[in-house]
Formats: C-alpha cells, structure tokens, sequence
C-alpha cells in the first residue's frame, strides 16, 4: 500500500473522530461475532517464551505494581468506594453469599472484633448517633405501627372477651374482629338506629357497641338464647345499646321508627330464626 499523505491522515483523523460511535459500535460487532478467532490468533500469537518473559516482568514489578495500585486507590478513594457500592447493589445476593462466607471462615476473628468494638468509646458513641439518626427519620413510622398494632391486639382481646362472655351466658358460637369489621363497612360506620340516635359510630374503646339482635339474655325467660354468630349481631352506639338492653328486637325497632309493618305476621317464628 502506497504511504499516506500527510492531508490524507489527517482527512482519516477527522473522518475518525466524526463518525467514532459508528467506528465503535462496528468494531464490537465484528469483536462479538468473531471472539472466538480473535482469541484463537492471540493466543497462537503468544509464544511460551513470550508468556514466561511477561510473567517474570510482572513477578518483578509486583511490589511496584501494588504500591502504585494502593496509591491510586487512595488518591481516587471516592470512586473506588461508588464503584464498590454499585458492585454491592447490582449483586445484593453475591455479596451477602460472600460476606457470611467470610464472617464463618474467620468465626473467631469476628467475634474477637465484636468484643472489642464493645470497649471501644468512639465506635460506642458512633453508634448511638448512628441510632439517634434512625429513630429521627422512622420514629413517626415505628411509633404508628406500635398503635396499629396495639390497637388490633386490643380488638382481639376484646373478641375474644366478648366471645366467653357470651359462652358463659349459654350462647354459641364465635364472632371475630375481621366479621366485626366488616360489618362496620357495611353499616358505613353509623348506628344500625341512626335515623332515630344521629350517632356515628367510633373505633375507639366504648366508641360502638357490638349487640346481639336477639339477646342472649333475653327479658322474656321464654324466649330462646340468641346465637353468638355475626348474622345475629348489628354495631350500635351506646345509648342505642344500653336502651334495647334485652328487649325484643323487633319492638325495639318498631319504637324507634324502624319497621313500620306489623311484624307479628312477616317475622319468622324465633324458633326457626335460632336454628341456622
Ligand atoms: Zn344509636
């Protein structure tokens, strides 16, 4: 091939720099389609001398070598850190596999350090600002979800409450806090007498009362036992509660403006009502 002239280089010089991702991209192509041949030829290019001379080279250099590593690695700590960081969360799963595979191959060493990080002041002090930071940023979040959950603790133990005490009275069956809650939904939080009380139900304690339509203590000793099961249940607000107390559940409706027709033809008998 003919020398280049000087305008020539330089027209390939620019050509280069212009279309250079083009030039990239096409030499990756051609890498990723041909590796295999690259690789082949390098390889063959290497002789065994050739490979054993690099070798002594690099036994030679090798305190050179890491000296001048650790150098750039403190001069450039910052993006040795933020690349060891988007290693880690790349691999969350490699790097924790491997991080407990250290901590069991060095058991005692571990626990050596541990002993003494717990004498160390300044890691002590560390610490507990570590732990003041985390309470001020999650406090609110921690401390809603200990409501949360005292209050759902709370509302079991209640169920549960409520449940013996209406064991002991000789009613059956079971009603938990979900069905409790459900049936709030379909009440819309209102007292099942609202037309008559106005009264908004409450979650709070004494905030809305569980009554059993058909009392399990009822007024008329005649009359059976009301079964402890969601159907037999409606959420009222206190006053509603405490004055139906155990009177008939229809009367009651009817005095409080409820049932308007004469319900001693459409109610069915109690007898039928109870076997479920
Ligand atoms: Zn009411």
């Amino acid at each position: 091939m003919a020398k280049r002239t000087p305008e020539q280089k330089a027209a390939r010089k620019i050509h280069a720099a212009i279309n250079r991702d083009k030039i990239r991209e096409y030499a990756n192509r051609y890498y990723a389609e041909n590796k295999e041949n690259i690789r082949e030829k390098e390889r063959a290019k290497q002789s065994d001398e050739l490979r054993e001379r690099r070798q002594l080279y690099h036994q030679a250099n090798r305190e050179e070598r890491n000296r001048k590593s650790r150098e750039w690695k403190v001069n450039n700590a910052g993006s040795v850190r933020d690349y060891a960081r988007r290693q880690r969360e790349a691999n969350p799963d490699l790097f924790k596999e491997r991080s407990n595979k250290w901590q069991r191959d060095n058991a005692e060493y571990v626990k050596e350090q541990r002993r003494l990080a717990k004498l160390d002041p300044e890691k002590i002090a560390r610490d507990r600002e570590r732990r003041k930071r985390w309470w001020a940023k999650n406090r609110e979040r921690i401390l809603e979800k200990t409501r949360e959950q005292r209050k759902l603790r709370r509302s079991i133990y209640v169920a549960r409450t409520r449940n013996k005490r209406a064991a002991a009275r000789g009613a059956d069956g079971e009603v938990t806090y979900e069905q409790i809650m459900a049936l709030w939904e379909l009440q819309n939080g209102l007292c099942v007498f609202f037309a008559s009380c106005g009264n908004l139900l409450e979650k709070k304690k004494n905030g809305y009362h569980v009554d059993h339509i058909e009392p399990i203590c009822p007024q008329d000793p005649n009359r059976p036992i009301g079964g402890n099961r969601i159907e037999n249940i409606q959420l009222l607000c206190g006053s509603c509660n405490i004055r139906k107390s155990n009177k008939d559940p229809y009367g009651f409706a009817q005095a409080n403006g409820l049932l308007f027709c004469d319900i001693t033809n459409v109610a069915p008998k109690r007898s039928q009502l109870h076997r479920r």
